[in-house]
């Protein structure tokens, strides 16, 4: 067999203190097991990203890059949020590995679908999608919202892997063509479908979160779902001019049987009834409006062409902060 992959397994952290001393030795534990069972090289690492955090996360991981070689870290200027935090990590570790896994940092996603992964990339497969087999763990508010979320999501033309959160295992080749996707607005579980090549899913348990607390309340989750929506897709557009045909059809119907009455002589007192269809009219333009106005929004942002994301400190590198410190003490 030739050489073994090299392995990045890519972990985002916001604000994760609590959870971090907890879950960093399960991920080293599990890094170690893969490289004993022969699946990926020695020279495989962990990658934490710290989106800007505002507690001591970032302390915790360049303590842990300080005692573990296998540990990396890079940090973000600020808080972009998950996905672009996501990003920053597989572009770092893209021309350092032959595979990236990424994962959130709390837990919650079983480690073991790694091996898994990790055989089905020794297959032949370039992208495998951990895709949650039940959602028992979750409240019952959490998984019906969540469940909405993908049918919304697929019903409006975004494709995206049922019940696939970002526990996914990408290869370099696969990253090296998803850089050329230079937009402003992503969201990963729908992009990597578009990139293409074989994929394959990988069924585990989700667990309960650690320790510490979701950054998902259900205000972000609509936002995550309406940018997923208008970011893949302009189907909702479509819709609307659907709603405005129909309308329109209705309004044209009414005023010929309107004529009608007129002529027969039986005149309508009924202005409650005008009254109702001028709010709903109103109401659905102004909705139209606002979801159009969605997309211009998104296309002025993406065409300001702005970083994604900023690397402020890499572990591997000497910070800037202790260079000038150093420079000084000469
Ligand atoms: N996260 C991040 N930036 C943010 C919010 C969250 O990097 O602005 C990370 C967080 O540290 C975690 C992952 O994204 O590793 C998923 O977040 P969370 O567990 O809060 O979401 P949930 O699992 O509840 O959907
Ligand atoms: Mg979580």
């Amino acid at each position: 067999m030739s050489a073994k992959p090299i392995l990045y397994i890519v972990i985002p952290c916001y604000n994760e203190e609590a959870v971090l001393p907890v879950t960093a030795p399960m991920f080293l534990k599990k890094l170690e097991a893969l490289v004993d069972s022969g699946r990926v090289s020695a020279s495989s690492r962990i990658l934490f990203v710290n989106d800007g955090s505002k507690d001591a996360t970032w302390a915790l991981i360049c303590a842990l890059a300080e005692k573990d070689p296998r540990v990396l870290g890079v940090c973000l200027s600020r808080n972009r949020g998950h996905q672009n935090a996501v990003l920053a990590g597989l572009m770092e570790a893209m021309d350092r590995c032959d595979i990236t896994i990424s994962i959130d940092c709390d837990g919650q996603d079983d480690l073991d679908a790694m091996d898994a992964m990790v055989d089905a990339y020794l297959d032949g497969c370039e992208v495998v999608y951990g895709v949650r087999s039940r959602r028992d763990t979750d409240t019952w508010f959490k998984r019906t919202t969540a469940q909405g979320f993908y049918r919304l999501m697929n019903g409006l033309g975004a494709e995206v892997v049922y019940n696939h959160a970002d526990y996914r295992l990408v290869s370099s080749l696969v990253l090296r063509h998803f850089a050329d996707f230079g937009e402003a607005n992503i969201f990963l579980r729908g992009m990597f479908p578009l990139v293409g090549f074989k994929s394959t899913c990988v069924y585990y348990e989700r667990r309960e979160r650690l320790a510490g607390e979701s950054h998902y309340p259900l205000g972000k989750m609509l936002a995550l779902a309406f940018n997923g929506i208008t970011s893949l897709s302009v189907k909702p557009i479509s819709l609307i001019t659907g709603v405005g045909v129909g309308f329109s059809l209705l309004g044209l119907i009414a005023s010929l049987w309107a004529v009608v009455k007129v002529i027969l002589g039986q005149t309508v007192h009924g202005w409650a009834s005008l009254f109702c269809i001028v709010c709903l009219l109103g109401g659905i333009q102004l909705v139209s409006l606002g979801v159009i106005g969605q997309y211009v929004g998104k296309t002025y942002m993406e065409t300001k062409r702005r970083p994604r994301y900023i690397v402020s400190e890499r572990t591997w590198e000497k910070g800037r902060r202790r260079w000038i410190e150093e420079e000084r003490e000469k």
